[in-house]
């Protein structure tokens, strides 16, 4: 039930885990981060439970860390809460990662015309489609953006879906739909949150995503568009937050 994205110059597994720290009042059941790493891996880990508990096992057995990265808490909708369940969730041979607040209302539609082209999946989430057709749609067009863009305009229901992918380091991007997102602005990095807290610590400088809006984060650019691909407004505002 919560959302970040970061990309920027510091290491982002903290930033991650800190920000879904702060998220953690809106109640969840797992975890999970996933981060482009300095040698252009992706790495993932996700964890049913606490944050508690992912926080022990990345102890435990480190992951390389990188500047980008995204970090979910999950409320289950569609399969139970177990670590396979959890986000993120993997496509285009575990080379993009996907995260995913919200309900993919014609998950199961989606789903069959992918099982039919011979995609498999590892998990019971209405959220797994949208990683698979974001693989597919990568292979296609070689684009994460575009990809993304033709991904969710095949989505109905509500989400706010982030994704990223090792072959395009430094960029994270993000949309929604009956689901909020916002953007935080930062001196060379910026954030992506399903609301302010996730990166109030960092930035008080945000940006609100409107409705049905795809936004394109990098450390020094953000861009903000509709499904189609037309640019849009975005409205500043300056986060108002009594820690
Ligand atoms: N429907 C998705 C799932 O069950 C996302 C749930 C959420 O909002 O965390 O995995």
């Amino acid at each position: 039930c919560g959302i970040i994205g970061y990309v920027g110059p510091r290491p982002s597994q903290d930033i991650l885990i800190s920000g879904l720290a702060r998220l953690e009042y809106r109640g969840y059941d797992s975890a999970g981060i996933a981060v482009i790493d300095g040698e252009g891996g992706l790495g993932t880990r996700k964890r049913a439970g606490k944050l508690q508990i992912l926080r022990d096992d990345l102890a435990a057995h480190p992951l390389a860390d990188g500047t980008t990265g995204i970090g979910h808490t999950r409320w289950a909708t569609h399969g139970g809460p177990t670590d396979a369940n959890a986000h993120p969730h993997l496509a285009d041979d575990d080379k993009l990662a996907v995260i995913h607040n919200g309900i993919i209302e014609n998950f199961s539609e989606l789903k069959s015309e992918l099982v039919a082209e011979g995609h498999t999946f590892r998990s019971e989430t209405d959220t797994e489609v949208a990683a698979v057709l974001l693989g597919r749609e990568y292979r296609a067009s070689g684009d994460l953006v575009e990809a993304f863009r033709a991904t969710v305009s095949r989505l109905e229901g509500a989400f706010t879906l982030l994704a990223l992918h090792r072959d395009q380091p430094g960029l994270v991007v993000g949309a929604r739909r009956n689901s909020p997102l916002v953007i935080g602005l930062g001196d060379g990095e910026n954030f992506l949150g399903s609301d302010v807290a996730a990166f109030v610590e960092h930035t008080r400088h945000a940006l609100a995503i409107g409705q049905d809006e795809i936004v394109a984060i990098t450390p020094q650019e953000v861009t903000v568009t509709d499904f189609s691909g037309a640019a849009v407004d975005v409205e500043p505002f300056e986060v108002v937050w009594d820690a």
